[in-house]
């Protein structure tokens, strides 16, 4: 047998490997998966009924335009078909963003930390990843990020809110730095939590993009819309970078599973949304009883809660698995703790308080 093994992409050494939240374990004692933003809905009836349907013709390609989709998309955000393109979750659009505009040599800017999915689609790419710093208020440093720019960079990523802090950047600051972006870098606003946010000084993207060719707005179906595991994301951009998009896509993509469910919850969204008020009247509650225990809690406007634990992060995390619910540790900065269910939220305050104590 030949000594020699196949060349590999020098680019693929030293990517990080996605960490998917873990789910909680069978027989161990977590019950409650609060590791993956989830939404602890379960699908609606009428969402599962047009999937489960779908799942019929699944011997058949999907339409691989996406036209139902799409139409409803441009129907329900007010902007043309050609500025939509669509994708497998807004992981597989932001791959193909990043495909689009940068390589080997060029720039892509991001915070961090952010969300763990920016290195390694940046890096799959063959583009440099710049990482600026969040402030010490865990937000975006904008005017760093801006400071960053070079004639090599093609792209800056905006996650607002951030994950896993959940901290938005609001209109004016927004506004400013898009101002003073140059107009040949693209902008990419990261608004798969938008539905979460309640604080009215966060722009909503699909405005901010409209006199701006320049800035795309990333959202998904898999946080409020609850189809995180049917993967479906979608790009608001002017042409021609909806076009590139559209050329970036793995073929047939998004199934049709996929896309039935999703316009089954764009027609269903009276009632995803007031699932989503119930979650976010539980993060208040949340915050509430993590403040009155004397935790800083970055404020959020997400699904999830942040806490900067550093050197404790892992001990807080097995606390926290201890007392039945999975988090998300990032070991040496902190805690990401998805709102879910009341009962999971009452047991992760429970060994919250119990942490606290023992400190
Ligand atoms: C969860 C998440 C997404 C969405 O991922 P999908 O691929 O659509 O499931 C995108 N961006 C951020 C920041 C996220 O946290």
């Amino acid at each position: 047998m030949s000594e020699k093994t196949p060349k590999l992409r020098a680019a693929l050494d030293g990517i990080p490997t996605y960490k998917p939240g873990r789910p909680a374990a069978a027989d161990g004692p977590a019950a409650y998966k609060l590791s993956s933003n989830e939404n602890p809905y379960p699908p609606l009836p009428g969402v599962l009924e047009s999937a489960v349907t779908a799942a019929g013709s699944f011997n058949r390609y999907p339409d691989m335009a996406c036209k139902g989709l799409m139409a409803e998309l441009a129907e329900r955000f007010s902007v043309p078909l050609s500025h939509l393109a669509t994708g497998t979750g807004s992981v597989g659009v932001a791959q193909q963003l990043v495909q689009s505009t940068a390589g080997p040599g060029d720039g892509v800017i991001y915070a961090w930390r952010s969300f763990e999915a920016y290195p390694i689609v940046t890096q799959v790419s063959g583009a440099t990843p710049v990482q600026v710093p969040l402030t010490s208020g865990e937000v975006h440093d904008l005017d760093a990020m801006l400071a960053a720019v070079t004639d090599r960079t093609r792209l800056i990523f905006v996650c607002n809110p951030n994950n896993p802090t959940g901290t938005v950047v609001r209109r004016a600051e927004l506004e400013a730095f898009l101002d003073r972006v140059p107009g040949d870098v693209l902008v990419v606003l990261d608004e798969a939590y938008r539905e979460f946010i309640r604080d009215e000084q966060v722009p909503d993207g699909i405005e901010l993009y409209r006199d701006r060719p320049n800035v795309c707005v990333l959202r998904t179906f898999s946080k409020a819309y609850g189809l995180a595991g049917l993967r479906v994301g979608f790009a608001v951009a002017h042409e021609p970078v909806a076009a590139a998009l559209r050329k970036t896509a793995v073929p047939f993509g998004v199934s049709q599973l996929a896309q039935e469910a999703a316009v089954a919850s764009l027609r269903s969204e009276a009632a995803l949304l007031e699932r989503v008020d119930a979650l976010v009247a539980e993060r208040a509650r949340v915050v509430e009883g993590l403040t009155g225990q004397g935790w800083t809690v970055a404020e959020t406007q997400a699904n999830f809660v942040w806490l900067r634990l550093g050197d404790r992060t892992v001990d807080f995390a097995a606390a926290c698995e201890r007392a039945g619910v999975v988090v998300r540790p990032f070991p040496g900065e902190g805690v990401r703790v998805t709102i879910g269910e009341s009962a999971a939220m009452d047991l992760f305050l429970q060994a919250a308080a119990e942490f606290r104590k023992a400190l």
